[in-house]
């Protein structure tokens, strides 16, 4: 567990008790700060409380809740209704004056949820487990954080250079965005390379994190419902460098407008600051997971990244080349008679499905779900690459009629379908590619369920 010395007698209030939150309540209590905890749905309130290392804590119900009456059926072993050890209570019913930070989880969307103005209120800040990550910093041996930020590749990225840490014989971890919440992970040893995804909506959260290493990949406009405009998002990325030390290292991605501009800002920055250009043309033969022009992007960001740490060139090469790759992103689930299939499930929009078409050269492209656009304009760079389209879920008609004039389509409407279809079609060489550019929730519970589902298509194939 990650914890730090300066939360002793401290006091937080920690909304969402979802995997995070839980980590973060046992890290702050195992700090010696008193917490107040909440999570709107009962079931996670009572997991808190079942969880092992709070059973038996001075814990108690000092204030009052929503639903009061419900919580006398949860287990009361010793009240300490002054406010030492874990409360819990809904923090919008208290008064947080004098609390020292409230902790919510990046899913809860502060642009609508009401705990804004009542921490303003009260000024008290608003952060995320990140932000107790840097406050407990100073306690940990001597370390090193990668950041890693952007619209799309951030978990590939993260991953990537976690792995060539590896390689090269570093103590590392991923976390953040990815894996396990960072506060519930055991801290490294010295000479270790914290390697943290971060999401524009976990920069918000923290305020003192100041990365020796941190990536900006792109910024393509997604998540608006939760910002006051594209400029807005693209701010927030922005802040990861408005974090750092000027002589810690930055690597931008400058494919895109806003991108440039931020690493435009960071020109003092000197030989601090690498910029990756879009379209450079790389051999990736030898990188079997990394394939496409998003991933020549995402390996440039991991070698320079690398190399701001130090690690050397034959290591970087080492962990280039034995990268598993991630599931659900570019995955090379089999090849049949010579037909190479592949689940990129991730791919959620037409901005990240757009390389994926790019990477191979005769596709059969599965495509549909839940349409984030009405229309496919991001991936038409990749269309001279697609044999044939396969259409499903609620967007199939749509993008079979926005499809047809540009290549020969078919309705699937499922996945089975579409696979069962494309397995029939493609030839020796050709790749049959689940690239969605959709959410999945019309057809699936997420795009892993989607993933899976591919998996098993394939899998079933006469
Ligand atoms: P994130 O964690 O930012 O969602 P992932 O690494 O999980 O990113 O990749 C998500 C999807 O985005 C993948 O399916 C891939 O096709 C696409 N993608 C990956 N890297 C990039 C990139 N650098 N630029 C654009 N799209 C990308």
């Amino acid at each position: 567990m990650i914890v730090s010395r300066a939360w002793t007698g401290k006091r937080y209030a920690v909304l969402g008790l979802a995997r995070s939150g839980l980590a973060t309540v046992n890290a702050l209590l195992a700090g010696g700060a008193s917490v107040v905890a909440w999570d709107s749905n009962k079931a996670a309130r009572y997991a808190l409380l079942q969880a092992p290392p709070l059973q038996g804590r001075g814990w108690g119900w000092g204030l009052s809740t929503s639903d009061g009456p419900d919580e006398t059926d949860m287990p009361h072993p010793n009240p300490s209704p002054e406010g030492e050890g874990l409360i819990v209570a809904d923090p919008l019913e208290i008064d947080l004056t004098g609390f020292d930070g409230i902790v919510v989880s990046p899913g809860v969307p502060l642009n609508k949820h009401p705990i804004r103005a009542h921490a303003a209120t009260a000024r008290v800040p608003i952060i995320g487990d990140v932000e107790l990550f840097a406050q407990a910093q100073t306690d940990l041996p001597p370390h090193k954080v990668v950041g890693i930020t952007g619209t799309n590749g951030k978990s590939t990225t993260t991953a990537l250079i976690h792995h060539i840490c590896e390689a090269a014989g570093l103590p590392s971890l991923a976390g953040g965005n990815i894996g396990l919440p960072i506060l519930g992970r055991d801290s490294l040893p010295a000479g270790g390379v914290y390697v943290l995804e971060l999401s524009s909506y976990q920069i918000d959260l923290t305020t003192s994190l100041d990365c020796d290493v941190a990536v900006l990949l792109n910024i393509t406009p997604d998540h608006l419902d939760r910002y006051d405009g594209f400029e807005a998002y693209a701010d927030s990325k922005a802040r990861l460098f408005g974090m750092q030390s000027p002589e810690h290292d930055a690597v931008i991605g400058i494919g895109d407008t806003p991108s440039a501009a931020i690493a435009r800002s960071l020109s003092s920055r000197g030989a601090h600051l690498t910029k990756i250009a879009p379209g450079l043309c790389m051999d990736q033969s030898r990188w079997p997971a990394l394939q496409g022009p998003h991933n020549a992007q995402n390996a440039l960001a991991a070698i320079a990244a690398c190399e701001a740490l130090g690690i050397a060139r034959a290591a970087i090469d080492k962990g280039l080349e034995t990268f598993p790759g991630l599931p659900h992103r570019m995955e090379r689930v089999a090849t049949r008679n010579g037909v190479l299939f592949v689940n990129d499930s991730k791919a959620t929009n037409p901005d990240s499905t757009a390389p994926a078409l790019s990477a191979y050269p005769r596709v059969h492209w599965i495509v549909g779900g839940l349409a984030k656009t009405d229309n496919l304009d991001a991936c038409r760079p990749g269309f001279p690459h697609v044999a044939r389209a396969y259409t499903i879920g609620e967007a199939g008609s749509m993008f079979a009629k926005l499809l047809a004039p540009d290549m020969p389509v078919e309705e699937s409407g499922t996945l089975a379908a579409a696979v069962n279809a494309a397995a029939a079609n493609a030839k020796p060489g050709e790749t049959v590619l689940l690239s969605p550019a959709c959410a999945s929730f019309d057809q699936f519970k997420d795009y892993e369920a989607r993933g899976q589902a591919f998996r098993d298509a394939v899998a079933a194939l006469a």
